[in-house]
């Protein structure tokens, strides 16, 4: 075969390895054709890393003073040494040796041949510098892969809506959370950079960021699990509600007591005509009641969290029961000049009235207790509306309204709104959750509407006929 073939047949072979070693072995056949040589050795740093034959060394003796001129050189150099000669190739890259062929040959090589060998020598520390980036850049990769998957959260990278790359951490989390990777892939979408996502009581915070590869858009997606953290400040939350259920309790307890007592021991203590003692023992009873009251809230709450609330349902006049409702706190409500409106349609439902009748009650009692003391003109207005199979009834007040980020949390038990305005209003924070599982029972909901200052809405919607729950 022709040089120029042989070494259009190299290249092409050369083209193809993706290891080191194969590159010397395709080497060994190319010089086997244009050299006759008996040993081959390869040092990469003065280290033998390839021979030919497999186990022989040529002594370093022949060639180790040569060394440094031959580097500098970048250039085939055969040394003579009595009957055989000592070959050096360099195999280089620019000004860089990458490493050093050192073979042992009987005849001296043409000035034809040893142009070739520099020929192939260029062409080999082309590729073995490839080969050598690419290792590089193959190691960084599972360096920093390593990295990676040692981290406790999920890393995720999106190119569009695919996943380019996840650690181990965000599979594992992906294949219990299907529908998280649903909410990233919306938030993609949305341009949205942080979301939090509960599911089966885990709890993760996601955020996204777009990075760039290569000048291509990438979405980097980080999933951290906060479930612990959301359980301490559960934790804190409780402990703090505990607190404020002790301060309130006592306070609910000590103001009718204080009453009591004050009103018992001015009657015992001072002469007084029966009308006196009359009107005394009148509020002795109003305090009473308040305190009969409140223990019928803490023991609805005992039920409700022992799940042993029952509701008796028999057929019932709705407006029988706001009449009642509305008589039971006429009197608070003068107290506090709030004017009660009522509006009533005479349908009949089936549900425990007395229990209605509480509710109503309550989210009456709400609205006065939480009206407005800067309005001139207060009111509560309840009414009732006829959705067919349902009814709706609605409370709405112009008091001081419940702020936007707090109106989830006040069907919560023992939850308080706690700002100026309400500070000084007593209360458990037990009636709204009470209220809700009683409607809830009825197989109803209620709804709320409110703005700060303007006033509130609540509005209890029921099934005319009986769908508890047990
Ligand atoms: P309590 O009245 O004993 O505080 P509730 O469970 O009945 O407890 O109500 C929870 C919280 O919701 C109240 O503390 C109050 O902050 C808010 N709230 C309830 N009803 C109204 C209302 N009509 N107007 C303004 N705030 C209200």
């Amino acid at each position: 075969m022709e040089i120029q073939q042989l070494l259009s047949k190299y290249m092409l072979e050369i083209s193809k390895v993706d290891d080191e070693n194969k590159l010397y072995s395709a080497l060994v056949g190319i010089l086997k054709r244009i050299l006759d040589f008996q040993v081959l050795n390869v040092l990469r740093d003065k280290e033998l890393i390839y021979s030919e034959p497999g186990d022989v060394t040529i002594a370093k003796e022949y060639y180790v003073d040569y060394l440094q001129w031959v580097e500098e050189r970048l250039h085939p150099a055969f040394l003579p040494f009595e009957d055989i000669y000592v070959g050096l190739i360099p195999i280089f890259k620019g000004s860089k040796v990458l490493s050093l062929i050192v073979i042992l040959t009987t005849n001296e090589p043409t000035a034809e041949v040893i142009d070739y060998l520099q020929l192939i020598a260029y062409l080999s520390g082309i590729t073995l510098e490839n080969l050598r980036l690419f290792k590089i850049v193959d190691d960084s990769r599972e360096y920093y892969e390593t990295i990676i998957n040692v981290s406790n959260d999920g890393i995720i990278v999106f190119k569009d809506r695919d996943v380019e790359f996840k650690n181990v951490k965000a599979e594992q989390i992906l294949n219990e959370h299907h529908r998280l990777f649903d909410e990233i892939l919306k938030s993609i979408e949305n341009g949205t950079e942080f979301f939090e996502f509960e599911e089966a009581n885990s709890f993760f915070s996601v955020s996204l960021k777009g990075i760039k590869l290569f000048g291509e858009d990438r979405i980097l997606v980080n999933v951290r699990n906060i479930t612990t953290e959301k359980e301490i400040q559960k934790l804190k939350e409780v402990d703090k509600i505990k607190t404020n259920f002790i301060a309130n309790i006592s306070h609910e307890l000590r103001t009718p007591l204080a009453a009591i007592k004050a009103y018992v021991e001015t009657i015992l203590s001072m002469p007084m005509n029966y009308e006196e003692i009359q009107e005394f023992l009148n509020i002795v009873h109003e305090q009473s009641l308040r305190l009969e009251q409140l223990l019928n809230d803490l023991l609805d709450f005992s039920q409700l969290e022992s799940g042993t609330m029952r509701i008796v349902v028999e057929p019932a006049n709705i407006c029988d029961i706001i009449e009642r409702a509305v008589s039971t706190v006429q009197v608070f409500a003068e107290e506090k000049k709030v004017k009660i409106e009522s509006e009533c349609l005479p349908i009949t439902i089936e549900c425990d009235r007395r229990r209605i009748e509480q509710v109503i009650v309550n989210l009456l009692n709400n609205a006065i207790k939480f009206s407005d003391p800067q309005k001139d003109s207060r009111y509560v207005r309840v009414s009732v509306s006829d959705e067919g199979e349902k009814i709706r009834i609605s409370v709405e007040d112009n008091g001081i309204g419940i702020p936007g980020d707090k109106i989830d949390k006040i069907f919560d038990k023992f939850y308080r709104v706690d700002n100026e305005l309400t500070y000084a209003i007593p209360g458990t924070g037990l009636g709204l959750a009470i209220v809700k599982e009683v409607v809830e029972m009825h197989g109803g909901e209620i709804q709320v509407k409110s703005e700060v200052g303007q006033g509130s809405i609540f509005e209890v919607i029921l099934p005319k006929t009986k769908m508890s729950k047990e």
